[in-house]
């Protein structure tokens, strides 16, 4: 009335409107190909300037429609997340630690100064998703339901700005094992000349453009016979992350006990759910507040977020203390690594028989056990 636009509408998880589809069949999972599969269903909610935050739907999954100078083509202001549906034990669908995700994509968005907005608001519109599409959900175990989260600026223009436009959609597709032979152990080739992630830079955060870049010197990771990059920083050579997952080391004390060290967050490491839960159950371990399968509670597992470099793996690997690397994450959950390619040799690790180690396998069981509603901790599985 005197002139002032009125406020722009929250994000409001109270004005969903669902449009049912037509159901697909469901494809046999033998011939499941991660991230392929579409489902029935997508989530859409869109930011305009001025309006703010439109109603949201789940309608049938389908294209987008998007004008050609939409920011996201151009300029990169896009941020995602991934997370997984899975079948508790009475057919329920349960999700883990999703605020978690929710609150790290608010963050990522807030890097690429794009329009906020509730994480709280936008968990209760993927529960409902998750209800809906609940029949995707593979009930195997090692299966679930890939939840993909995703934000794009939408700004229908080309000047160099912020997107002031904004498209949340959600879509999920069913998911197995990630590695198609993860037991006998994934090679890493150390990557020094391409870097992934720098101080100041965005590899802390879940940003679309932090990935494009890794394409080719996968690429070329992958033509040497090896299966993921492990991206280095500085001259150092220090150790950041595996591919798309956060790395562990798992040293043998003279006491008995292990270490276990990952990278701290300074800022290049994305601070992965799957990273902060390893570190909290090694801890719950070594308190006596659970006993992680197949690790005697005699063993502690001292927990160290620290700077950790090739020159010292290498050292270690010499001396004979590293028992087990691996990497984690929320599509591996844990994932063990059997040698890396560096300085022009091949440090071997120990890789047991069924690929992980005693702590990496202890681990795996714990988490999957959370993640799957059988073991209850904290508000972990929701
Ligand atoms: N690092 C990177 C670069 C990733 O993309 C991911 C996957 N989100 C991870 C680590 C693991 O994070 P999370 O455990 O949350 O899946």
């Amino acid at each position: 009335t005197n002139g002032t636009a009125p406020h722009p509408a929250e994000l409001d998880a109270s004005k969903l409107i669902v449009t049912k589809a037509e159901l697909k069949p469901i494809p046999p999972l033998e011939s499941l190909v991660f991230g392929e599969t579409k489902t029935d269903h997508m989530l859409v909610i869109n930011y305009a300037p001025g309006t703010g935050w439109s109603a949201p739907e789940i309608k049938p999954y389908g294209p987008l429609s998007l004008d050609p100078m939409s920011s996201c083509f151009q300029y990169c202001p896009n941020v995602f997340e991934g997370m997984k549906a899975y079948i508790g034990p009475n057919g329920e669908p349960r999700l883990f630690r999703p605020k978690d995700n929710m609150e790290r994509l608010a963050r990522s968005a807030a890097r690429v100064a794009l329009p906020p907005f509730d994480p709280k608001e936008l968990l209760v519109l993927i529960k409902e998703l998750i209800k809906i599409e609940s029949r995707w959900i593979p009930k195997l175990p090692g299966y679930s339901l890939y939840i993909r989260p995703t934000i794009i600026g939408t700004r229908p223009a080309l000047g160099v700005a912020a997107s002031d436009s904004a498209c949340i959609y959600v879509i999920v597709t069913p998911a197995g094992p990630y590695f198609r032979d993860a037991t006998k152990g994934i090679s890493l080739l150390a990557v020094g000349e391409s870097v992934r992630s720098w101080p100041g830079g965005t590899g802390g955060h879940k940003l679309g453009l932090n990935y494009a870049p890794g394409f080719l010197p996968q690429r070329i990771a992958s033509k040497q016979g090896y299966d993921q990059v492990l991206w280095l920083l500085g001259e150092e050579e220090r150790v950041t992350e595996v591919g798309a997952m956060n790395f562990f080391l798992v040293v043998k004390r003279e006491d008995g006990d292990v270490d276990l060290i990952t990278p701290p967050l300074d800022g290049t490491i994305l601070p992965g759910l799957t990273r902060a839960s390893t570190l909290a159950l090694a801890e719950a371990h070594s308190a006596g507040k659970i006993t992680l399968p197949g690790v005697p509670a005699s063993v502690k597992l001292h927990t160290h977020e620290r700077p950790l470099t090739m020159r010292e793996i290498d050292a270690l690997s010499t001396e004979g203390r590293v028992l087990e690397v691996f990497g984690v994450g929320t599509a591996v959950v844990v994932a063990p690594v059997s040698r890396i390619g560096w300085a022009g040799k091949d440090i071997v690790l120990p890789v047991q028989k069924q690929g992980l180690g005693p702590i990496g396998s202890g681990m795996w069981k714990m988490i999957v056990d959370i993640q799957t509603g059988k073991v209850p901790f904290e508000d972990w599985s929701v």
